[in-house]
């Protein structure tokens, strides 16, 4: 028997015209270079969007073709989210913090048409022109200032734009794309089709995921050049909630600022953003009056407990979650089940600094030599995933096709253990796994309890060859500014907590761990740096 629904696309446009019907007074903020805030609400928000559209059509933009943006978060740049698929293109944030070289690499591979840049960014622009080549420019004026010649003006783009009739892309038609940060090796394209970023933006939505509602404040710290800033506007738009941008003023006071003033109840970012809140909270306990119970969404690399720990005393909620740019990104999301919330609070927060459990319609296995390893939480395999927000294939790049399996799954890179309520723990990635005498010894652990030790202000552990056992681990540890510690008082710490085989035997102490732009440590430098190490 056949069903006897319609057949309805799935995509932005809809968001988009629901938006503008039913929340025309929702109101969004961003904080300007010059540090004042912009406010506008979604009624003129909608009606730029139209007049980009409309305007970008006019230049001959036609289905498919990408237009990339370099910009930081704030509303135009969310006009860009919506304009550009929603006018049948392809929406390419390119990340304002990769060298040049890599940016214009990265546009020429993708093949983009045009290019929004705000001014301020225009020095960088300058630096990648001769080596990517965009028919068109266009010139957010943020400061104000005139827009230097041989440039668009985007102001007047939209002041000239007349509004057009979108037309319903088809779902399966590509509306955004983003280049994976990776550690090592080319960057590589994902490009997601409008029928997974609306799915995407229903899942995350959820209760369970970061259920965002129409009384949300949403604060995305993430950058929007990478993977969408997680999906947050969309799914913000989606709802009608408030949404406040930091733009380029990343620093704690500021963040601390904007969320006080503008009671944001939901803010995203990586671990490092997070690190830097909860020191200034610690310094000035009484500073700031945020929302109570504001939900910190962390992701892109482990939350340690000991920052769950921390931000719980302040009324402050963590969700930790797991995805990747092939994964759009969200793909699990941890929230404690009611059979587990009388757990004792070691175990709790054990649970809590998990990655958490896929969410609907990502399915999860774990993958080690000797077939799928069992739901125990010890042991290890390599996570795969599959869904329909789970990209299938690199952007014109068909040599990484064993990122997929046989049937379909696609190949994480990351190391996990489940356990038996299905909670996911990444591990390490593979690349970054120490093998001592035969075992697998997760790094990550060993870098989240080193976190939790009150002199520490990072710290990372790596692999370093061995005569006898292959590798063992080595922590390069920060200090906390002011501090003294010394190799035995940090292995005796970890000496408590895990096997005897799994303590690095010895402790280099750093400065700094290098760090990708997005906030994930460079371990592939550090085993460079110290492979000459004798532990
Ligand atoms: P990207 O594609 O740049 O977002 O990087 C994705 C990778 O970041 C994943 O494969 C993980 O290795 C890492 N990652 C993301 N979220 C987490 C998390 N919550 N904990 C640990 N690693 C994470």
């Amino acid at each position: 028997m056949r069903g006897t629904m319609m057949q309805y696309p799935l995509t932005l446009v809809h968001l988009f015209e629901r938006a503008e019907k039913f929340f025309p007074d929702s109101e969004i903020v961003s904080r300007l270079p010059d540090r004042s805030l912009h406010r506008y609400a979604y009624a003129d928000f909608c009606r730029r969007v139209r007049a980009l559209g409309g305007a970008l059509r006019r230049m001959g933009l036609k289905r498919g073709d990408r237009v990339a943006t370099l910009m930081w978060n704030h509303h135009v740049h969310l006009e860009a989210y919506f304009a550009i698929p929603c006018a049948g293109g392809v929406l390419h944030t390119l990340n304002l913090r990769l060298h040049p070289d890599d940016i214009a690499y990265i546009a020429s591979h993708a093949g983009d048409r045009f290019l929004i840049v705000d001014d301020v960014l225009l020095p960088l622009y300058e630096k990648l022109r001769g080596k990517a080549s965009f028919e068109k420019v266009i010139v957010v004026p943020l400061t104000g200032s005139a827009v230097p010649a041989g440039y668009e003006d985007y102001e007047k783009l939209v002041a000239r734009g007349r509004p057009w009739k979108m037309r319903v892309p088809k779902e399966e038609d590509a509306a955004g794309m983003c280049y994976t940060s990776g550690t090592t090796g080319r960057p590589k394209g994902v490009v997601y089709t409008h029928r997974a970023l609306v799915l995407h933006s229903l899942a995350s939505a959820l209760p369970d995921v970061l259920g965002l509602a129409n009384a949300d404040v949403v604060c995305p710290v993430v950058p929007m050049f990478h993977v969408n800033a997680w999906g947050t506007p969309f799914t913000a738009v989606m709802v009608g909630a408030k949404i406040v941008f930091p733009g380029p003023h990343l620093d704690p006071v500021n963040l601390l600022d904007l969320y006080e003033q503008e009671r944001v109840t939901v803010t995203a970012g990586v671990p490092t953003i997070w690190s830097g809140i909860l020191r200034a909270l610690e310094e000035e306990p009484e500073g700031w009056k945020l929302a109570a119970g504001m939900r910190m969404v962390v992701g892109g690399a482990a939350a340690p407990e000991s920052m769950i720990r921390a931000f719980d005393a302040f009324g402050l909620r963590v969700i930790h979650g797991w995805g990747m740019t092939e994964t759009t990104p969200v793909a699990a999301v941890n929230y404690v089940k009611p059979g587990l919330s009388a757990l004792p609070e070691e175990e709790r927060y054990a649970l809590r600094a998990k990655q958490g459990v896929p969410l609907p319609f990502v399915e999860a296995r774990a993958r080690s030599e000797q077939g799928e390893v069992p739901w125990d939480g010890q042991a290890m395999g390599e996570l795969e995933v599959r869904g329909p927000w789970v990209a299938a294939a690199y952007h014109e790049l068909a040599d990484e096709s064993d990122k997929w399996t046989d049937d379909g799954w696609f190949r994480t890179g990351d190391v996990v253990t489940i356990d038996r309520h299905g909670y996911i723990k990444i591990t390490d990635r593979i690349k970054d796994l120490v093998k001592s005498g035969g075992e697998w010894i997760s790094s990550v652990d060993l870098e989240n309890a080193l976190a939790g030790h009150p002199k520490v202000a990072e710290a990372a552990v790596i692999a370093v060859p061995h005569p006898k056992w292959g590798e063992r681990p080595l922590a390069v540890v920060v200090l906390k500014s002011g501090q003294k510690a010394d190799a035995g008082e940090l292995r005796d710490f970890l000496a408590a907590k895990f096997a005897q085989f799994w303590v690095p035997d010895a402790v280099a102490f750093a400065d700094q761990i290098p760090r990708t732009s997005t906030g994930k440590m460079m371990k592939a430098t550090l085993r460079e740096q110290y492979k000459d190490w004798k532990v």
